[in-house]
């Protein structure tokens, strides 16, 4: 047995012994939902431990106004669109970046701002336009690239700012009663540039355990494990002591590039509506590179599948087998909602791990 399976058996056994009475849990990022899922954790919980999902996969919580605005801007002649991946499926009200590729957009698949940086000077007869979707942990290279563009000179290229921050949406979400979230287990990429003073506060706030810890899944049992023994002991503290620790200078300098490019704004949420001071807009001294600006863009409300509860999944107010589409008409060859689109969504992992895996053990 290698050394990683002892050590997660171990903290398993542990996890069995201290859950004592029934405990809720926010696993709140979809990187970690699908670790969980992946390695079939949620079938060897105890019984009493209850883990629900939240808003921590970018994609899923994008609004359809959101995607409209992308759109709009993409089939705007000489554009060219660098897109991530998981973005492009993700349905606006009528169109996907996808479905505006097919009616002509120019829509370039790429992996970080940087790549679409590099498109606009190769293309200079182009403007490229760059959707920065994704959390705080996001900003910083976002900031990077426009405060490089500036520096190089480059006008071709812009952004359209949907970053979100989620400390105020878990805030809202732990404000109900009903959900009973007594811990939270929060992905270590926060400490990028989140501070870790937000947590703390949501902690003292909503009375929470909190923990951070990394994708690997014998670091997300610890962080269980740790989660528990603080509700056994009801302290409700901000626990990182397991987290990857960014330099403290690199960290500085990452705060810096976000509030020279960025400020704070009340944003949409799919679902969860409208969230005060959670996303992030370009400051006027950089407008050039901002795309909503340079296209006079404004985003506006969109229309969503009444048939998807998305905003009830990563709300952990149900898991995806309580959508009745789930598996029926919603899976990942025909997608209805971002929660099956993203790779990193809920539905999508649960129903590639759980789904299929038991499918595949009953024949
Ligand atoms: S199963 Fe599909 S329709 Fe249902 S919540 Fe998930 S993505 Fe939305």
């Amino acid at each position: 047995m290698g050394k990683d399976l002892e050590r997660q058996n171990v903290l398993l056994s542990e996890l069995h012994k201290l859950v004592d009475r029934p405990m809720r849990l926010m696993v709140v990022c979809g990187t970690q939902n699908k670790a969980i899922l992946k390695y079939g954790l949620r079938e060897q919980l105890p019984e009493d431990l209850d883990l629900v999902a939240g808003p921590g996969c970018s994609v899923c919580v994008m609004p359809a106004g959101h995607i409209d605005a992308f759109v709009k801007i993409a089939m705007q002649p000489d554009v060219i669109t660098a897109s991530c991946e998981d973005l492009v499926n993700v349905p606006g009200s009528k169109d996907s970046l996808a479905s505006a590729k097919e009616r002509g957009a120019k829509v370039e698949l790429i992996t970080s701002p940087m790549d679409a940086l590099d498109i606009a000077r190769r293309e200079p007869d182009h403007i490229v336009v760059y959707p920065a979707v994704g959390f705080e942990a996001t900003a910083p290279s976002v900031a990077e690239t426009i405060l490089e563009a500036a520096r190089l000179g480059v006008e071709n290229f812009c952004v359209v700012p949907s970053i979100r921050l989620l400390p105020p949406t878990i805030d809202l979400l732990m404000m109900d009663p009903e959900l009973n979230i007594r811990g939270l287990l929060c992905s270590d990429h926060i400490n990028t540039i989140s501070d870790t003073e937000a947590y703390t506060e949501l902690a003292k706030k909503h009375k929470l355990s909190c923990y951070i810890a990394s994708f690997e899944i014998v670091d997300i049992i610890e962080g269980l494990v740790s989660l528990v023994r603080q509700i056994r002991n009801d302290e409700f503290v901000f626990d990182d002591t397991s987290a990857f620790i960014y330099s403290s200078e690199d960290n500085r300098k990452a705060r810096k590039m976000v509030s020279e490019v960025f400020f704070t704004v009340d944003t949409d949420w799919r679902g969860l509506g409208t969230i005060e001071k959670s996303g992030f807009v370009i400051r006027d001294e950089l407008s050039l590179y901002d795309a909503t600006k340079r296209f006079n863009v404004r985003f506006k409300e969109g229309q969503e599948s009444c048939m998807c509860q998305c905003n009830r999944i990563i709300s952990g107010r149900g898991l995806p087998p309580d959508c009745p589409a789930f598996g029926m008409v919603c899976s990942p060859e025909s997608p209805i909602g971002p929660c099956m689109i993203s790779d990193e969504g809920i539905c999508h992992s649960y129903f590639k791990y759980h789904v299929q895996a038991t499918r595949s053990s009953s024949h």
